[in-house]
């Protein structure tokens, strides 16, 4: 505190009157902070006695739920306004507290009670439905939906921990199998990677965000080389036509959608 007056320069006495509150109130959030982290561990202990998760032996359930809003479909080709289509909903999930173990329920369920009871028992691939918010329609995974879960797991989890959640393990084999092709192709490809390189000087280009003249946010895209600085004039909405652009050494050339624009 005398070296707070000191720094000041105003009286210990006052620096002391401003304190007092001060560290009132902090000893009492600490109070209050200890006491909340003793709940969440008796809360965590009792969880663990009584929905333990039938994958590890550390972990219990935990379940979990928020307002959702699924996308039927991707919207390609750049930036496009107005909405995605799709719908809100309000799913149930349950997934293991140990961060180590795959546990987790991969359909929605209806309520919290029926996520950790599926849980629990697991039960994990009970099939179920998104049910949209306020018209009560049901949605259903397709077989490319079901698919795309499963490869979301494969990205961290192996193929024999996928399979005990209950997939079939036949799809996750062929999956996980497309998987590994598919990376060691991208290795391959990238030994005689020519794409980006510079008109100018042969070295390879990259790809720099730029702002869109259309929603003045940094959604495009333009290449240049970081060797000789050589880079595209404009900028452009996808990687694919600005890549376009500067492989060809076409630099003063404007994206499509600004062109047809103009005229
Ligand atoms: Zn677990
Ligand atoms: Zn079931
Ligand atoms: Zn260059």
């Amino acid at each position: 505190m005398e070296s707070v007056a000191k720094q000041t320069g105003l009286p210990v006495d006052i620096v002391r009157q401003i304190n007092e509150p001060i560290a009132k109130r902090l000893a009492e959030q600490d109070a209050v902070d200890a006491a909340e982290r003793s709940m969440r561990k008796a809360e965590a202990k009792i969880m663990r006695e009584q929905y333990p998760c039938p994958l590890c032996s550390t972990g219990h359930a935990e379940p979990h739920d928020c307002d959702t809003f699924l996308p039927l479909g991707f919207i390609h080709g750049g930036e496009r306004d107005g909405q995605m289509d799709g719908f809100w909903c309000h799913p149930y999930f349950c997934s293991c507290s140990n961060q180590r173990c795959i546990a987790c329920n991969i359909f929605p369920s209806k309520s919290r009670e029926e996520a950790v009871e599926r849980f629990c028992a697991g039960d994990f691939a009970h099939e179920d439905d998104f049910i949209e918010l306020g018209t009560g329609k049901r949605y259903h995974y397709s077989q490319y939906g079901i698919e795309q879960q499963i490869l979301r797991y494969l990205a961290q989890w192996n193929a024999s921990q996928v399979k005990q959640l209950g997939f079939d393990p036949k799809l996750v084999d062929t999956l996980a199998m497309q998987r590994t092709l598919d990376r060691m192709g991208d290795k391959y490809a990238g030994v005689f990677d020519t794409t980006l390189l510079c008109p100018n000087c042969g070295m390879k280009g990259e790809y720099r965000k730029a702002i869109s003249p259309i929603t003045h946010t940094k959604t495009w895209w333009r290449v240049g080389c970081p060797y000789c600085k050589t880079r595209t004039r404009y900028s452009f909405p996808s990687q694919k036509e600005a890549s376009e652009a500067f492989e060809t050494g076409k630099l003063e050339k404007k994206p499509t959608i600004l062109q047809e624009g103009k005229r």
